[in-house]
C-alpha cells in the first residue's frame, strides 16, 4: 500500500520507471504508469526520488537530458529524454508519412494535451479550448535559449528561436500566425509577446509593462463577439517588438489592417459590436456616469442593440464587462494616455452611440419631395454635445449636402435613406479614425528612447496576427478582403517553403525531386493584377456614379475568365471564388458603397470645427498611417535585391511599382477607395515580411463547437490539406533540415577532427573530414553548404 512505501521502495519504483522509460522511446505520464496508478499521495515522494536518480544517471551519462513538464492536473508530470522522445515532436521524423499517420499522430498528441507539434521549423498549434498550465514563468525559463529538441514543442520555443535568430544574426525576424477564425492566432500572438518580453529583459520594467498592455487595449477596440469566436479580431495586426543589438527590448510598434468598420453600425444576427462599447457602457453604469455621457439606462442605443433584448441585462449583470472596463482604464494609464485623452475617447464613443439613434422622417413640400428632417432632437442634441459641435450644423450636414457646379455652391436636400447613409458613414469614420489614432498614439508612446539606442541599430521581431479565412452563409466585401489577405499570406508561405527550398537545392547542385504544390499565384493575380484584376475592376466601377452592384458583378463575369471565378445561375448579385481554402460564395450587394466608403465633405468640415481637440485632429489631416511610404518602399527595394531572382521576377517587383503609384502620394489626388488602400496595406505588410527571417505558426481548430478535448478528424484534415502542411511534411522529409555554410561549419566543429593550430581551409574536403571522422549519416555537401 502506498502509505507504507519506504524511501527505499520509492527509490526502487523510480528505478523501474526509468528502466521502463529507457526502453520505451516515448513520453511517460507518471500518473498513468501502471506502477503508480494507485500511488495516491506518494507522487511527490516518488518524484523526488526520480529527480535524484535522474540526476545521478545524468552524471554518469546514461541519460543525456530530461525534462519535466506540468501538463494537466490529473497527470502532473511528463518526463522525456532528449534522445528518444523528439521522434513524434516533429512530424518530419515520422517514417510513414501519409495523411492517416499524421492525423493519428496529432490526435494522439492532442489526447495527451500535447497541442504543439513541429513540422520542420513550422509549429502546428491545435486549439485546446481550455486553459493549460504550460505558460507560466517557469515555462518561459524552460524554453530560454535552449536547443529546440531539448523541450517538447511549444509556442515559446518559436518565440525563442526568433529571438535567438535576431540576436545571433542581427537580422529582423517575423512570426506569421495563420489559421481560421477561432483557431487560436490571437492567443498565440499574446503568448509570443509574453515570452519575448521575458527574453528581452530590459532594466526598464515600465516599458515591459506597457508592451504587455498593448494587445488588450487594441483588442478592446478591434475585437468583437462573432458567431464563431467570442473574441474575434476584426482587424489585422502586425506588432513589431524592437530590441537593442544586445537583445534588450526597447520599444514596440503596431500596424493595423482593415478594421471592419461596418460592424459599428450593424451586426449580423448573434454577433455583437466592438467590445469597447459594452465595456464602457458597463463601466459607466457601474460608476453611475451614464447620464454624463447621455447614455440611457433603460434602452440601449441602436448600434449595440442586437434585437435579442438582453443587451442591457448583460451590460448590467456581466461582471466581465465591468472588469474589462477597469482593465482598459488600467491599460490607458500604464501605456501613458493622459486623462484628457481618455475622456475624449469616451466622449467620442458615446457620441457615436448617440449618433446611431438619430432618426429621420420624410417631409414633402410643394417644391421638394426629397427632404428629410430629424423629428426628435434628443439624440441629435446629445450627439452634437458629446462631439462638441453645433446641433443645428449637425442636422444640416446630415439632411443636406453642398454641390459645387461651375463655381457655384448649391445646397441639395437628402432623402431619408441618404440621410441615414450619411449618419452611418459618419459613425464609421469616427470609429475608424479613432481606432487609428489610438494605434498611432500607442506607437508614439512606445517608441524607443533615442538615448538608449537609435532606431537604426535596433532589430525587431514582428508578429503577424491576421484575421483567418472566412466562409459564412452570406459573405460580403469584408470577407473578400480578409480572404484575399489570407491568400497573400498563403502565397508567401508557399514561396518560402517550397520555392526557396527548391531553389536552395538547385543552387547547391543537389539533386532533389521537385515537389509539386498548389500554387495560388494565378488566383492572387486574378485579384491584384492591374488593370484587369478583381480589385481594379471594382475600383473602376466605383468611379462611375451610375454603376450598380449588378453592373459590377456583370463586369466581373465579363472580365474574370478563369477557373477560380464563377457566377452561379439564378442567384442574383452572387459570384463564387475558389480559394486555396475552399469555395466561397460572395454577395456583391453593397460592394460599391463599401468600397467607395464616402464621407461627405460637409461632415468632415463640420467635425473639424469641433471643440474637442482630439476630434479636430482626427479630421484635420488626411489620415496618416503608421510608418511611411518612403520607408516601406525602401524596404521592398532592399528586399527585392536580396531575394533570389526567380522570386523577385514576379510579385515583389510588380508590387514595388504599384506602391510607387499609390494615390496617397500622387499629386493629383485620386479618390482613395478601400480596395486601393487595402492593396497598398497588403504590399506594405509583405515588404516587412520579406525582409525578415520568417517563422510560421499554423493554428488549427480541432472542432467547431469550441469544446475541450474534442478532435474532429475531418475538420483537422481539411485544415492540414489546404494550408499545405501535408506537402510541407513531404518536402521537409525529402530534404535536409540543417544547412550550414562550410566556413561556419568549420568554425563550429573543426575541433572534432583537427587540432587547434591546424586552421583548416573552408572547403568541402575539410568538412568531409569532420563528417567522416564523427561518422555521421545522411549528409551531403553542396557547393557552399553542409546539408545534414
Ligand atoms: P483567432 O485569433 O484565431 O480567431 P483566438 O486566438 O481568439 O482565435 O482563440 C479563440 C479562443 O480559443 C480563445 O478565446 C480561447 O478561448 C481559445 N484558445 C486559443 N488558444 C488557446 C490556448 N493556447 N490555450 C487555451 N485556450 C486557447
Ligand atoms: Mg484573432
Amino acid at each position: 500500500h502506498p502509505e507504507q512505501w519506504s524511501r527505499a521502495f520509492s527509490h526502487f519504483i523510480a528505478q523501474c520507471l526509468i528502466k521502463d522509460f529507457e526502453k520505451r522511446p516515448s513520453v511517460i505520464h507518471l500518473l498513468e504508469h501502471p506502477f503508480i496508478r494507485q500511488a495516491h499521495g506518494k507522487e511527490v515522494a516518488l518524484q523526488k526520488q526520480l529527480a535524484r536518480l535522474i540526476y545521478t544517471q545524468q552524471q554518469s551519462g546514461s541519460i543525456i537530458k530530461t525534462r519535466y513538464e506540468r501538463m494537466h492536473t490529473r497527470r502532473p508530470y511528463v518526463l522525456h529524454t532528449k534522445e528518444n522522445t523528439c521522434m513524434d515532436d516533429d512530424l518530419v521524423n515520422l517514417e510513414v508519412l501519409d495523411e492517416e499517420t499524421i492525423i493519428h499522430q496529432l490526435q494522439t498528441r492532442f489526447a495527451d494535451l500535447q497541442i504543439y507539434t513541429y513540422v520542420g521549423d513550422i509549429l502546428i498549434a491545435l486549439n485546446p479550448f481550455q486553459n493549460l498550465s504550460i505558460y507560466s514563468p517557469q515555462f518561459s525559463k524552460l524554453y530560454h535559449g535552449v536547443k529546440r529538441a531539448s523541450n517538447p514543442p511549444h509556442i515559446f520555443a518559436t518565440a525563442d528561436a526568433a529571438y535567438q535568430g535576431m540576436v545571433t544574426f542581427s537580422k529582423d525576424q517575423c512570426i506569421i500566425i495563420s489559421g481560421e477564425s477561432g483557431a487560436g492566432k490571437t492567443e498565440s500572438a499574446h503568448l509570443i509577446v509574453q515570452h519575448l518580453t521575458f527574453l528581452g529583459k530590459a532594466n526598464n520594467r515600465a516599458l515591459r509593462e506597457k508592451i504587455l498592455q498593448v494587445n488588450p487595449l487594441v483588442e478592446a477596440f478591434g475585437n468583437a463577439c462573432t458567431a464563431i469566436n467570442d473574441n474575434s479580431s476584426r482587424f489585422g495586426k502586425y506588432l513589431e517588438m524592437m530590441f537593442t543589438p544586445t537583445g534588450a527590448v526597447m520599444g514596440a510598434k503596431i500596424s493595423e489592417y482593415l478594421l471592419e468598420k461596418s460592424r459599428v453600425i450593424k451586426q449580423a444576427v448573434g454577433e455583437k459590436n466592438f467590445h469597447i462599447f459594452y465595456y464602457i457602457y458597463a463601466g459607466l453604469y457601474h460608476h453611475k456616469k451614464l447620464s454624463e455621457y447621455s447614455l440611457p439606462e433603460n434602452k440601449p442605443p441602436r448600434y449595440i442593440d442586437n434585437e435579442t433584448g438582453s443587451v442591457m441585462q448583460d451590460i448590467i449583470s456581466k461582471e466581465s464587462y465591468r472588469r474589462q472596463f477597469a482593465a482598459i482604464q488600467h491599460c490607458f494609464r500604464i501605456i501613458g494616455f493622459s486623462n484628457d485623452e481618455v475622456h475624449s475617447v469616451y466622449r467620442i464613443l458615446a457620441g457615436i452611440l448617440n449618433t446611431g439613434n438619430i432618426e429621420f422622417t420624410a417631409i414633402s413640400s410643394k417644391h421638394q419631395t426629397d427632404k428629410s428632417e430629424v423629428p426628435n432632437g434628443e439624440a441629435l442634441e446629445n450627439a452634437a454635445a458629446l462631439l462638441s459641435i453645433g446641433a443645428e450644423e449637425l442636422q444640416e450636414a446630415l439632411t443636406s449636402h453642398c454641390v459645387v457646379t461651375r463655381g457655384e455652391t448649391i445646397i441639395r436636400t437628402n432623402t431619408v435613406d441618404k440621410a441615414v447613409d450619411v449618419r452611418d458613414a459618419m459613425s464609421k469614420a469616427l470609429y475608424g479614425r479613432l481606432f487609428s489614432w489610438i494605434v498611432n498614439r500607442i506607437n508614439t508612446l512606445l517608441q524607443p528612447d533615442k538615448n538608449i539606442c537609435n532606431a537604426e541599430s535596433g532589430m525587431n521581431v514582428g508578429i503577424l496576427d491576421i484575421f483567418g479565412f472566412e466562409n459564412f452563409k452570406r459573405n460580403s466585401f469584408e470577407q473578400l478582403c480578409i480572404n484575399i489577405a489570407n491568400e497573400q499570406i498563403q502565397f508567401y508561405f508557399n514561396q518560402h517553403i517550397f520555392a526557396l527550398e527548391q531553389m536552395e537545392y538547385q543552387s547547391e547542385g543537389i539533386d532533389a525531386a521537385l515537389v509539386k504544390y498548389e500554387d495560388n499565384r494565378p488566383l492572387l493575380d486574378t485579384f491584384l493584377q492591374k488593370p484587369m484584376g478583381l480589385l481594379s475592376l471594382l475600383d473602376e466601377e466605383s468611379r462611375f456614379p451610375q454603376a450598380t452592384d449588378q453592373t459590377l458583378v456583370d463586369k466581373f463575369e465579363d472580365n474574370l475568365r478563369c477557373k477560380y471565378f464563377w457566377r452561379p445561375k439564378c442567384v442574383e448579385l452572387c459570384f463564387g471564388i475558389q480559394h486555396y481554402a475552399g469555395k466561397v460564395l460572395y454577395n456583391a450587394c453593397g460592394f460599391l458603397e463599401k468600397n467607395r466608403d464616402t464621407l461627405p465633405a460637409d461632415i468632415v468640415v463640420l467635425l473639424r470645427t469641433s471643440e474637442n481637440k482630439l476630434l479636430q485632429q482626427l479630421f484635420s489631416s488626411p489620415l496618416t498611417k503608421t510608418g511611411n511610404l518612403a520607408q516601406s518602399r525602401a524596404r521592398v527595394t532592399a528586399a527585392s535585391r536580396s531575394l533570389p531572382p526567380q522570386l523577385n521576377a514576379g510579385r515583389i517587383k510588380v508590387d514595388t511599382m504599384e506602391m510607387m503609384r499609390h494615390p496617397e502620394e500622387t499629386t493629383n489626388m485620386k479618390r482613395q477607395t478601400v480596395a486601393s488602400y487595402f492593396r497598398y496595406s497588403l504590399m506594405d505588410l509583405l515588404s516587412k515580411m520579406v525582409v525578415g527571417q520568417p517563422h510560421f505558426v499554423r493554428c488549427i481548430k480541432p472542432n467547431d463547437d469550441r469544446e475541450a478535448m474534442k478532435f474532429c478528424r475531418e475538420r483537422v484534415l481539411m485544415q492540414l490539406r489546404y494550408t499545405g502542411i501535408l506537402e510541407t511534411v513531404n518536402i521537409r522529409r525529402q530534404g535536409y533540415s540543417h544547412r550550414i555554410l562550410f566556413e561556419e561549419f568549420l568554425k563550429r566543429y573543426y575541433y572534432l577532427a583537427f587540432k587547434a593550430h591546424q586552421n583548416p581551409p573552408a572547403t568541402r574536403e575539410s568538412c568531409a573530414t569532420i563528417l567522416e571522422k564523427v561518422q555521421l549519416e545522411k549528409w551531403v555537401l553542396g557547393r557552399t553548404k553542409v546539408n545534414l
